[in-house]
């Protein structure tokens, strides 16, 4: 995943704009757009749609059916499809198996 470095034009004067990396990305290059003029704003609509997002996982606890050992459990997240112990079980047994192979592999880097 690598957002950086993306460039695309001003709407206003095409200049290119190229994209930092930190926060929203912008629609106008500095010179249309005063700096902080559209700071609040964009802060705003973010906040706004990261409000609304984690409101719509975060509508628990509610029951779920895990995936492992098929006992009901309360998720309190949207996305859980495990009940805690299981997740736990899971990530172990996947560190030990990134562990297995990393030794088999040799140590790189
Ligand atoms: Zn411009
Ligand atoms: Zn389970």
């Amino acid at each position: 995943m690598s957002g950086c470095g993306s460039e695309w034009p001003c709407e206003a004067c095409a200049t290119p704009i190229v994209y930092s990396g930190r926060g929203a990305p912008r629609k106008f290059c500095s010179q249309c757009m005063p700096p902080g003029a559209r700071a609040a704003e964009w802060r705003a609509l973010d906040c706004e749609r990261v409000r609304l997002s984690n409101a719509a996982r975060r509508r628990g606890p509610f029951p779920v059916v895990c995936q492992d050992c098929g006992e009901v459990f309360e998720a309190v997240r949207r996305d859980s499809t495990r009940d805690p112990a299981c997740q736990a079980e899971r990530r172990r047994a996947r560190d030990r198996a990134r562990k297995a192979r990393d030794r088999s592999l040799g140590r790189r880097g």
